[in-house]
């Protein structure tokens, strides 16, 4: 049977099964569907830290690992996409794959750019990829005053901090930008608060600041800016756990940090 825009809305499942992990986090996976494909979202929980991580690109994996061990160290929640495709998801109908960014789904606009990128820009898909970020959406719950990170890893000298500079891929989204020569520059924050884009420049890290009205790309980011919440990307190298865990340990003490004009409570 040919999968369509409603029998996948109303196929969408959630097969939540709570398990015991490793110093009481619990982990809990949905299964969303996308046509005759299938993503699972995992979440890590545990109580502490009020913070939510993020990893939207299945192949990113140092970042799932170093969300997990963070999580494990103060608490949180780490949602983590599963569906071994790759960065990007796929909705698959009739064995076709169609690919989108989950990192440009986040305003129908962004989401249609990523499909065209990806030449799959039909109405049927666009609607099943809707229904898919909705359904992130909702496992997310992101609301005012919550601190949301974003874990991103990347390949050596294709997205650097050097990217950020005015006239470079992102200079128009950026309003800011810090760079230490010391640094990798395949390592680094962006963040959306003055304060703490401040705060981790003088710590001596590679950090970009958000502009505040960037071009629509359908980012997380700008999605999470919208609704009033702290957020920070944090970015490093395929495989460079230490650095993504020692750049996690930073952050986490930033916040932690009473009268910085951060917001954390
Ligand atoms: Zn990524």
């Amino acid at each position: 049977m040919k999968p369509n825009y409603y029998t996948c809305i109303l196929s969408l499942v959630c097969l939540a099964t709570g398990t015991n992990y490793a110093q009481s986090v619990t982990k809990t996976t949905h299964t969303i569907y996308l046509g005759e494909e299938k993503v699972w979202v995992d979440i890590y929980e545990r109580s502490g830290a009020d913070i939510t991580l993020l990893n939207l690109h299945d192949n990113e994996n140092t970042s799932a690992e170093a969300g997990r061990g963070f999580v494990e160290s103060h608490g949180g929640r780490l949602i983590e996409l599963r569906h071994g495709r790759g960065r990007e998801v796929v909705v698959r109908l009739d064995g076709v794959l169609h690919r989108f960014d989950p990192n440009r789904m986040f305003s129908d606009v962004g989401l249609r750019a990523s499909l065209e990128y990806f030449h799959n820009n039909t109405d049927e898909v666009f609607a099943i990829a809707a229904a898919f970020r909705d359904s992130v959406l909702d496992l997310f719950a992101v609301q005012e005053e919550m601190v949301v990170i974003s874990l991103h890893n990347n390949t050596p000298d294709k997205m650097t901090i050097n990217d950020f500079r005015p006239g470079e891929w992102y200079g128009e989204d950026t309003r800011g930008v810090s760079i230490n020569p010391q640094q990798d520059p395949d390592n680094f924050f962006v963040v959306t608060q003055y304060e703490l884009f401040n705060t981790l420049s003088s710590s001596g890290y590679n950090v970009a600041l958000r502009a505040k009205y960037p071009p629509d790309r359908g980012m997380l980011i700008d999605y999470c800016e919208r609704l009033g919440v702290l957020y920070v990307t944090v970015e490093t190298e395929h495989g460079k756990l230490a650095e993504q865990d020692e750049m996690l340990e930073a952050l986490w003490k930033i916040l932690t940090e009473k009268g910085n004009g951060i917001t954390y409570d």
